[in-house]
């Protein structure tokens, strides 16, 4: 398996993970944008938005979730953050297995 998140979700390469479980996991992207940086990711290994099935229709609303208990654990909760997923090269993707960015600025 060639994809870099599954490497790191398989403990295969390193990442500064902030929250893990059995369907998710959340670590620091490597070339921040913003002063928190984070990217939720599904353990599943999905391409893109545009690949997910019917059976995976719960996956996005658990990727909210953690993106709200994130927000909380790291203080930021009503100073506010930005959630975004790239879809295919042309809307930014650049690693195609799906992941939501959670950026912030500053603390509450
Ligand atoms: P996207 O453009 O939505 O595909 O975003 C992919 C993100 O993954 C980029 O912001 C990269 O900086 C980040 N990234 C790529 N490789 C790694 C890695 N090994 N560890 C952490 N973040 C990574
Ligand atoms: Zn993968």
């Amino acid at each position: 398996m060639e994809c870099t998140f599954c490497k790191i979700i398989n403990k295969e390469l390193p990442a500064e993970i902030h929250y893990e479980d059995d369907n998710m996991i959340v670590f620091e992207d490597i070339n921040p944008s913003a002063p928190i940086h984070l990217l939720i990711v599904p353990k599943k290994h999905i391409v893109s938005v545009n690949e997910m099935e019917e059976e995976d229709r719960d996956i996005m609303g658990e990727m909210f979730f953690v993106a709200r208990k994130v927000a909380e654990k790291l203080g930021v909760k009503r100073s506010g953050y930005s959630l975004a997923v790239n879809v295919e090269k042309g809307g930014g993707q650049i690693v195609f297995h799906i992941h939501m960015h959670f950026l912030c600025n500053k603390k509450d």
